[in-house]
């Protein structure tokens, strides 16, 4: 089948309603974090719109799906930031531009994915502006971008925005099941329960084997938190290293432990944990609320593109001043 799209079910809406009524925007804007899969969602609607089975598209069998499949189709035209990291370029754009003016090779529509286009430069938004204002019969434009408010508002007005969001466990797990058969189970179920739903980070820890390393930094931080030392707390924090995927991953693992610690806290029950009870001793409800505030602020600080440094030591501050 061609590309699967695990969870994201507004996200689906809009490829469904695109097949039931057959009424194509021009431009559309994929939004999400790294890892969420905005060129496989790119990819999925590409091949949705070229597929020659208009019944059952994307087919994932007819000549268009499967040149799709493989890279090779002449009219789905991907553009990566090949210029500066991230960064989509005027020269980039230009020849978008240049090669829209010609009509498709075999199918109705020409499909140009256009990826990362977070930090364009003014020259090259203001080209993709002209051809998004004025786009021939044929051509559709997917963007995809981590931050939309990156784009300039022109930009984002004339693009339907399709936002990708972490999907949940059960989700993750069949996804991580599906695209990384060649790990153990306890190794994908470790990686699904240290990405926070994020597929990419999930399958960019098991290649790297860091799903264990993200789950233990998260725990240490969290004794750490139940301990007096603020050297403590910023070394382990200091353990994410300059890695925003992985430091996001650590934050969302240290969330998800203080939510269960503070769950318990509630219930007037410390459990068998350790951690757990450690952190109940040391915190009042009240701290664990503003803690994880924090955290999750520091959390969406890697969205925002801080940098991790910068976030552990906010973060620790935030924390010592609470607790
Ligand atoms: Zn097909």
């Amino acid at each position: 089948m061609v590309h699967t799209i695990y969870g994201n079910p507004k996200a689906l809406q809009t490829l469904t309603f695109l097949k039931e009524s057959g009424r194509l925007c021009h431009a559309y804007l994929i939004t999400g974090e790294q890892g969420l899969g905005k060129k496989t969602f790119a990819r999925r609607m590409a091949a949705q719109i070229l597929c020659k089975n208009r019944e059952a598209a994307p087919c994932g069998e007819c000549e268009s799906c499967v040149k799709i499949e493989a890279g090779a189709h002449p009219d789905f035209i991907p553009y990566d930031g090949a210029g500066a990291k991230n960064s989509i370029h005027i020269a980039e754009v230009r020849a978008i531009r240049s090669d829209a003016f010609i009509r498709p090779n075999e199918s109705e529509y020409k499909v140009y994915a256009v990826y990362d286009c977070d930090n364009m430069t003014i020259g090259a938004a203001n080209a993709l502006l002209k051809v998004l204002e004025e786009p021939p019969r044929y051509a559709v434009f997917l963007l995809t971008c981590k931050n939309p408010g990156s784009l300039p508002e022109t930009i984002r007005s004339r693009c339907v925005e399709i936002p990708l969001a972490p999907v949940g466990d059960g989700d993750c797990k069949r996804a991580l099941d599906a695209l990384a058969p060649d790990s153990s189970e306890e190794e994908r179920a470790r990686a699904a329960a240290a990405c926070g739903g994020n597929i990419g980070a999930g399958l960019t820890m098991l290649k790297e084997g860091s799903a264990q390393e993200v789950l233990s930094i998260a725990g240490d931080i969290a004794a750490a938190i139940s301990q007096p030392s603020e050297y403590e707390l910023l070394s382990q924090l200091a353990r994410c290293g300059t890695d925003r995927m992985k430091t996001a991953a650590v934050f969302e693992q240290l969330i998800r432990l203080l939510r269960g610690a503070m769950l318990q806290k509630a219930a007037g029950s410390p459990g068998e944990d350790e951690l757990q009870r450690a952190l109940c001793a040391r915190l009042t409800l009240e701290d664990f609320i503003g803690v994880i505030q924090a955290v999750q602020e520091a959390r969406d600080g890697i969205d925002k593109n801080a940098g991790p440094a910068l976030l552990c030591t906010w973060v620790s501050a935030q924390i010592k001043s609470i607790v």
